[in-house]
């Protein structure tokens, strides 16, 4: 007893429509029809939990099989099956106002690719590859089978079927334009980037399998093999399962499943788990970072009740920890909206924020449970934590109990016990407290040498956002300032009780100063007379801290000024109590004194590697007369 009706729908027919809208997306069918399989599934088992089902559930299993032949792609799951009613209801009229109400909503909102590609179109995409679509399906209640086909109008038939086996079969006629989803391969690879950890498992196609040999087995005999189903996916992946009952090698070896192609470690994790007011669990992975911001190819997932959703979590996840790896696994993020609309959503936005705090979190506890092993990692996260401190108020302020500060000399050192250490030694005359830095050991050595013969302790900053954090430092926290080792000579820098006694008088002060000044000839570099210990080099080259750090912050984005075609400024210090420029000024030959100069003045280049080119050469020349 056939019949057939007509689905009732505004647009004249609805799937060339839902075709061209998700071009880019056809892929997702699969996943939208599994999903429904696995619906079905755990509700079958459910009711048949409750008491509700008198069903032999048996290894429920969801299958998907490819026949070339007959061009079809079958879905076939052993759940909870439909009635001839429900067939009615839920494909005629539920589902079709499903996928109606998508169109409407999707033509708005086209534009704004994100997010929103990822919106579940449910049963009807799979008219997207299909051009005839039928539905087997026998209801755990004890009614009939039902055989329903629509050929992509809107006109279905629905008969009665002989399905014994309570449970749904979906048949798709792949169209001729999509016969890629007759591949074995594409099938596989799409199976595997949606459904990897779907909960019930899922069959595709049969694998051999080796067994043991029997124990009478002659040498030569090959062992015996079997073939048995191939099952695509892990239904019970870690972050479903409590943190209790996991060890630190499961984890690990999750983050193996998760990223194949990884073959470095994750460095800790952190186990988000939550029900109120919101519903996340997930499992995040600090891995070894890189300097380069850039290269990111293995991505924190996003996945709802174990369907991979999108590894874009742009929005959802705090910006700083996009750099993380991992799952997160939440039903109460919405993806039927654009990317703008979901960063102003309050539940993402709490979402957001539980995540930072439980980041936080984690890292103060590693911090506690082990300062040294921390500290060796250091290096690693630094990156993040660093960029989690500018970008999120909240994580800055938690970050004073495990952001470290390392010393030139292998200390790693909390805020509050650099500012102890330092402390009263090293302030200016502003009373500010100077935290003095290298950002390359190698480079700036003299500087780092001169410094800690004073006794000043050296931080080492060198990670590429760190002009942008000590900016940050600045303006949060009570009266300190960062100065880079060779920004200013230390003795200028920090307020002494005791002046240096000057060896010249101020009008000799004066005179030197002239006569470098015109003997040099480079406006880009300012000649200051001081007097300072006699121990310290006679001729000290700095760049103000200011100048370099604009110029830094403005090469890693931000900061505002336009320094970029600014020349590189200079200050030349001329140490007056040194006896080399006690020399000079004594010096009563004016072209012997200006070849003095130039020496020394290189000299104090070449220790900064500013000395380049011609003028390295010429150097170089006039060094070889020299010892002639
Ligand atoms: P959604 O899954 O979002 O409800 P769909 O369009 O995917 O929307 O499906 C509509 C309805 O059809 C489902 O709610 C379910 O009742 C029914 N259905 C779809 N697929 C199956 C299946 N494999 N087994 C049983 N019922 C199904």
């Amino acid at each position: 007893m056939s019949q057939q009706g007509t689905i009732n729908v505004a647009v004249e027919n609805i799937f060339p429509l839902i075709k061209k809208f998700l071009y880019s997306d056809h892929e997702i069918f699969l996943r939208e029809l599994v999903s429904n399989a696995t619906d079905a599934t755990l509700k079958l088992k459910h009711l048949a939990r409750i008491g509700e089902a008198s069903v032999e559930l048996g290894d429920q299993q969801i299958e998907i099989k490819i026949d070339k032949d007959a061009k079809t792609l079958s879905i076939i799951d052993q759940g909870i099956g439909m009635t001839e009613e429900e067939v009615q209801k839920y494909i005629n009229e539920v589902a079709f106002s499903g996928a109606e109400e998508f169109l409407e909503k999707y033509k708005d909102t086209a534009k704004d690719s994100g997010i929103i590609g990822h919106f579940g179109l449910g049963f009807y995409s799979a008219f997207m590859v299909a051009d005839k679509v039928e539905i087997i399906t026998k209801s755990y209640k004890d009614e009939p089978a039902v055989h329903w086909t629509c050929d992509g109008s809107p006109n279905y038939t629905i008969e009665p079927a002989d399905k014994e086996q309570f449970g749904t079969e979906i048949i798709l006629h792949i169209a001729e334009d999509e016969t890629e989803f007759l591949e074995e391969s594409r099938v596989r690879e799409l199976l595997t980037k949606y459904n990897k950890f779907m909960p019930v498992p899922i069959k595709f196609g049969t694998k051999t399998e080796t067994l043991e040999k029997p124990e009478d087995a002659k040498e030569e005999d090959p062992a015996p093999t079997q073939e048995v189903d191939n099952i695509i996916n892990n239904p019970d992946p870690a972050w479903t399962k409590q943190p209790a009952d996991l060890e630190d090698e499961d984890y690990k070896k999750f983050y193996r499943e998760l990223y194949p192609m990884q073959f470095e470690e994750p460095l800790f994790h952190i186990h988000l788990n939550v029900d109120y007011p919101f519903n996340l669990t997930g499992i995040l992975y600090f891995p070894k970072m890189t300097q380069d911001l850039n290269v990111q190819k293995d991505r924190i997932q996003l996945y709802q009740n174990q369907v991979f959703v999108t590894d874009n979590v742009e929005g959802i996840v705090p910006e700083f920890l996009t750099m993380l790896r991992g799952v997160i696994d939440s039903p109460d993020i919405p993806l039927n909206v654009s990317r703008s609309y979901l960063q102003a959503d309050g539940a993402v936005k709490k979402i957001s924020s539980y995540i930072t705090r439980k980041v936080a979190d984690k890292l103060k506890s590693l911090f506690n449970e082990d300062r040294e092993a921390f500290a060796n990692k250091w290096d690693d996260i630094k990156i993040v934590i660093e960029y989690g401190m500018l970008s999120e108020e909240k994580f800055f302020e938690k970050a004073d109990k495990f952001a470290l500060y390392p010393t030139v000399s292998g200390d790693y050192l909390l805020w509050d016990e650099l500012i102890e250490k330092i402390k009263p030694a090293q302030t200016d005359k502003d009373d500010k407290t100077v935290i003095l830095y290298a950002s390359n050991k190698d480079a700036q050595h003299a500087y780092i040498d001169a410094a800690q013969k004073k006794g000043y302790e050296v931080l080492l900053l060198d990670s590429p956002i760190v002009s942008h954090l000590m900016q940050k430092l600045e303006t949060s926290k009570e009266k300190i300032s960062f100065v880079r080792v060779d920004a200013d000579h230390v003795d200028n820098l920090i307020k002494k009780d005791e002046e240096q006694l000057s060896k010249l008088t101020d009008e000799e002060k004066e005179e030197l100063q002239k006569t470098v000044t015109e003997t040099l000839e480079d406006s880009n570099y300012t000649v200051q007379v001081e007097p300072m210990s006699s121990d310290a080099a006679p001729f000290i080259i700095t760049q103000p801290e200011f100048m370099r750090r604009m110029k830094e912050m403005q090469a890693t984005g931000g900061g505002g000024m336009m320094m970029g075609q600014m020349p590189d400024m200079y200050n030349l210090v001329v140490n007056g109590n040194h006896e080399l420029v006690q020399q000079i000024f004594n010096e009563k030959d004016a072209e012997k004194q200006k070849a003095l100069i130039h020496q020394a003045v290189d000299l104090a280049k070449l220790s900064q590697g500013l000395l380049k080119g011609e003028k390295l050469t010429a150097f170089v020349n006039r060094s070889y007369e020299m010892i002639k």
